[in-house]
């Protein structure tokens, strides 16, 4: 037997029930089944005792004796029920298919152990289908017993539990021969590891919960560790390959603004990732670089400082957003920062006039221009640059990776591309998503900043939070009120929008109301915004369309409206669209009485925190990683037994022990290192370019 060997000839298998799995559990070789692990173990050590028996016990073992039979007719089907009694107190035993020869094996008045689910019925315990064993003849074996993943369909055709524990045991005993060590001996040293031999027997069938937790233990961090030496040996290749425009300088126009025309110090943690891109962009090779932060956190202020070093050094830059306001407000915000510089900088939309158009496209092909801000009008084949050296995609949620490979195509050599997001991602997991990107976080607020407050209301509190949003309007504060909008019923709910917009008005009789919507065009949206924006509309009533980007400080409440229907990270983003000044502000979720579990989850998180790090993790747990991102992100790893939430401890020593490794020997040339890569080849050949340095 060898790890290639085909099901097939794995005693007790044979060729029809190898096609079964094969068909059904994607099973075909003795390696896979080596890697199908157990759901779960029942434990055979403990006994339990009828009177302690509660309502949810799973499988459970009891010792007693069976005192009495019974067959139990109804209709026309026969039961058969048996009386067990411990020293504690007495349950039924039950087989639903009477059976002749069943009734004459029950062992009357023997100690037995019996094991199985437990059953209540009108508070009386009950256990259908024990198993039974004799006291005498209960194997000296404490070891836990696996429960395999299977189906109906395949227990009917044979394959239940014994089937495959059966299987499993007998590929067990070969692993001497099967298993070798993928670990170093320094490695397997300073973690105490289970040697990988055992840690496959123990987890097909663990000796004890302590060397299960063992086993359990490894193949996580085996799992995470080949994962991100795959990952740095990938990076070290593109690193290798993919040129880039090096920005050696930090000159006149990064130092005459960063001196004289930054409205404010940059926090701590805006230093230090402009730092990390400036080491990015300094060499020869292109700088692929996410930057995360938090709503609000302040990342547009790194954009420009990053695109003013690209000025120093000769050359363009583009910031691209996804809406046509957000694309509007960082071109107003940045061509107000740029006032007294002389930096051109130009903004390019869908709406943007022929003509107007026409000359940006000049003034890009003749480099006059050296910051173009805008949406995806930006990837149009039309626009060319004179030497793009830097693209800036902000709100990365909202592109695919197909729209970044149409930047690089807008250099010869690619520019450096710098991401943008606040859908915060535990800083462990960012590397699993985004597999081709490195990674930087602002984790830090501009100081100031009060934390907004959140609060749960319902339908019977509206009158109060009405109050309450004039008393803040009578202090000099604006309003938002969001209504959902989902696509699936989006006739009502434009309905619920214009009703929600008429009892605005009828409640604020006194204020300005502004609407803010998807259908609108351009210049409606526009105009909307500029009457929030300005002061001259106390209230806007909108929908999502201003979840992303919209900066208005002034701007102290944010009352969602239907806010059960929204998901966390919606959420969080438009309670980002408050507490953007020094004023206190707040997020009012209003929802219906009765809200599904998932839902209670949502709103108690965003009123317990504001921690963008921290929601992101319960709408992991809540919805899963891979749905997050969606499918427009390739490269979401599925894991097998690493927890991306509950493992980040594992991620973290894994991610540097294997940059140790990697620094030191980045091609995994030393004698102690050969024992990974080999490992490493195996497991990933052909999925992987790597393979081909190697
Ligand atoms: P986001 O990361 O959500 O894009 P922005 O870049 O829009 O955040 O910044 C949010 C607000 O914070 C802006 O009004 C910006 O001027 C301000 N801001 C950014 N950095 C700082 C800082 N270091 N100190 C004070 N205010 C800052
Ligand atoms: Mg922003």
């Amino acid at each position: 037997m060898t790890l290639e060997t085909s099901i097939e000839y794995v005693k007790g298998v044979g060729p029809e029930k190898a096609k079964l799995i094969r068909n059904v559990l994607g099973i075909s070789t003795v390696e896979d089944f080596l890697n199908f692990f157990p759901l779960r173990y029942l434990d055979k050590s403990k006994i339990h005792k009828v009177a302690q028996l509660h309502e949810v016990s799973t499988e459970v073992q009891l010792k007693g004796k069976i005192t009495s039979v019974q067959e139990i007719q109804t209709g026309k089907t026969k039961r058969l029920s048996a009386k067990f009694n411990d020293d504690t107190g007495a349950m039924d035993l039950v087989w639903f298919q009477y059976s002749k020869w069943m009734k004459e094996q029950l062992p009357i008045n023997k100690e037995i152990y019996i094991f199985g689910k437990i059953n209540v019925f009108n508070s009386q315990f009950s256990m259908p289908h024990p198993e039974i064993e004799i006291d005498e003849k209960k194997e000296a074996d404490n070891r836990l017993k696996p429960i395999y993943p299977s189906s109906e369909k395949l227990t009917k055709r044979g394959l239940n539990q014994k089937f495959f524990q059966n299987v499993l045991r007998t590929i067990c005993m070969e692993i001497p021969n099967l298993i070798q060590e993928n670990f170093p001996d320094y490695l397997m040293k300073a973690f105490k590891f289970l040697s990988r031999q055992h840690t496959y027997l123990n987890i097909h069938f663990p000796k004890d919960a302590e060397h299960f937790k063992k086993a359990d233990y490894r193949l996580r961090f085996e799992e995470s560790f080949f994962f991100q030496l795959g990952y740095g040996l990938k990076k070290i290749h593109h690193k290798s390959h993919t040129a880039g425009n090096p920005f050696p300088i930090v000159g006149d126009y990064f130092n005459n603004f960063y001196q004289h025309h930054l409205p404010f110090d940059l926090t701590g943690a805006q230093k230090r990732v402009l730092k990390e891109i400036r080491q990015d962009m300094k060499r020869p090779i292109q700088m692929n670089r996410l930057l995360q932060g938090d709503v609000g956190s302040g990342k547009t202020m790194v954009a420009l400082l990053t695109m003013l070093i690209a000025k120093d050094n000769g050359f363009q830059s583009c910031i691209m957003a996804p809406t046509e306001i957000l694309a509007q407000q960082h071109y107003n915000g940045i061509k107000e920062l740029l006032e007294n510089t002389e930096v051109n900088v130009k903004l390019l939309t869908g709406s943007i006039k022929k003509s107007d158009r026409k000359i940006i496209h000049e003034e890009l092909e003749n480099g006059e221009l050296s910051i173009l801000v805008g949406t995806h009008a930006v990837l149009e084949d039309k626009v060319k640059f004179k030497n793009l050296g830097l693209a800036i995609i902000d709100e990365q949620h909202r592109f695919g990776v197909a729209q970044r490979a149409k930047l690089w195509a807008k250099n010869k050599i690619p520019p450096h591309i710098l991401v943008m997001t606040a859908t915060p991602i535990p800083r462990t997991l960012a590397m699993s998503f985004y597999s081709d990107l490195d990674v930087s976080v602002i984790d830090e607020m501009p100081v100031g900043r009060k934390p907004i407050i959140t609060a749960h209301r319902r339908e019977k509190d509206r009158a109060y939070v009405y109050n309450f949003c004039r008393e803040e309007i009578q202090k000099g504060r604006q309003v938002y009120f969001v209504y959902p909008l989902i696509e699936e019923s989006e006739t009502l709910d434009y309905k619920n929008l214009m009703t929600g917009l008429e009892n605005v008005m009828d409640n604020f009789p006194k204020y300005n109301v502004t609407m803010l919507h998807g259908q609108m065009r351009p210049e409606e949206k526009d105009a909307a915004m500029g009457y929030f924006a300005s002061g001259k509309a106390e209230i806007m009533v909108a929908t999502t369309v201003i979840e992303v980007g919209v900066n208005v400080p002034n701007a102290s409440v944010m009352v969602i409206e239907s806010a059960e229907r929204f998901g966390l990270s919606q959420l969080h983003q438009l309670r980002g669209r408050v507490g953007r000044g020094a004023e206190q502000s707040y997020c009012i979720l209003m929802t219906s009485d009765k809200l599904s579990s998932d839902s209670r989850t949502r709103i108690k998180t965003m009123v317990e925190t504001n921690d963008g790090f921290k929601i992101s993790e319960v709408d992991m747990q809540l919805r899963g990683p891979g749905d997050i991102l969606g499918t427009q992100q390739s490269g979401v790893v599925d894991f097998k037994r690493l927890d991306l939430i509950n493992d980040s401890a594992i991620i973290k020593i894994t991610k540097s022990t294997v940059e140790k490794i990697l620094t030191k020997d980045p091609l995994l040339i030393n004698p102690d290192h050969q024992i990974l890569k080999n490992y490493y080849l195996r497991q990933y050949k052909g999925k992987n370019k790597w393979s081909k340095i190697s």
